[in-house]
């Protein structure tokens, strides 16, 4: 048994033993596998949105790239996000008092918790506080009030539509506190690159600093994914202070060098990510 996600003439394919999970919810499908090679695979409507096996390093690098690029993160909100991974990075934070999440389904951190326990240990964390709503009515009555936002999203189509729009990066940037630091999953420059160059220039529109990072996902349809970050605070390019010696040991993906590096873009896509 095989599972392709199929998008803009791109296909991966993984292969499946058993179908654990299948809900259709008002906001889309859930499915979640067990497969041979990856551990389990979750998919909404259709699309990977992780695997156990390569999961950490975008958890990682959408938690700890903004999270490291600010000075001191007390406040933290992740729109979407319902597997629980990110959280599960966030809550790696000791400095951090309070981390909100709003997540439009509750049914994806149902399902998360009964099949991907690794991920949704995310929301053991006493300081994890679940609003179940669109993100982005959530940011619009939120003003002053976050050190990092995450936007851990599904794609442009479906529920996550609302967040790709620049209204919402407005709104994002009042919800934040001075120096603060948003993140937002930001596709690949290899698939979807009129999304990459939209979040690029919205980001580098509204923020006095901005970049979109690479990230390898082995599982992504080309392999790879990307954060797009934006502050008014410092250069969101380079840490801010140092990594903890224990953080720095929990991490498989992340590292200052890392941080740094994830920001050099090949030549053809440069055009996506800087200004024109
Ligand atoms: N890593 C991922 C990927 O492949 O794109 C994203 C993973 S995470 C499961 C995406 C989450 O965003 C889903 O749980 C989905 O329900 C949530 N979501 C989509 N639209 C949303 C919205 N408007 N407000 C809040 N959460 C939303």
């Amino acid at each position: 048994m095989w599972v392709t996600e199929a998008m803009n003439g791109f296909g991966l394919t993984v292969e499946v033993t058993e179908h654990l999970c299948h809900r259709v919810t008002p906001y889309q499908t859930i499915d979640i596998y067990e497969t041979t090679k990856v551990g389990r695979l979750m998919l909404l409507d259709g699309i990977i949105q992780l695997t156990e096996y390569d999961e950490f390093a975008y958890q990682e690098m959408m938690a700890h790239v903004p999270l490291m690029a600010h000075p001191a993160p007390e406040n933290v909100l992740v729109i979407g996000g319902g597997d629980g991974g990110v959280l599960r990075e966030v809550a790696r934070h000791t400095g951090v008092r309070r981390i909100d999440q709003c997540e439009i389904d509750a049914a994806v951190i149902e399902c998360a918790k009964q099949y991907l326990p690794s991920l949704a240990c995310g929301y053991d964390d006493p300081r994890v506080c679940v609003h179940i709503g669109d993100g982005s009515e959530f940011v619009r009555s939120h003003e002053n009030e976050y050190d990092v936002i995450i936007v851990d999203s599904t794609d442009p189509g479906g529920p996550g539509a609302p967040l790709f729009g620049e209204e919402f990066y407005r709104n994002m940037k009042r919800a934040l506190r001075p120096g603060g630091v948003i993140a937002s999953q930001a596709e690949s420059i290899y698939l979807l690159p009129e999304v990459v160059r939209h979040l690029s220039d919205v980001t580098r529109k509204l923020f006095r600093y901005s970049g979109y990072g690479a990230i390898m996902v082995p599982t992504y349809p080309t392999g790879m994914i990307g954060v797009c970050v934006g502050s008014d605070g410092g250069d969101v390019r380079v840490p801010a202070r140092e990594l903890p010696p224990v953080l720095a040991e929990q991490l498989r993906y992340y590292t200052p060098e890392v941080h740094r590096g994830c920001f050099l873009l090949p030549k053809f896509a440069r055009p996506l990510t800087e200004k024109a």
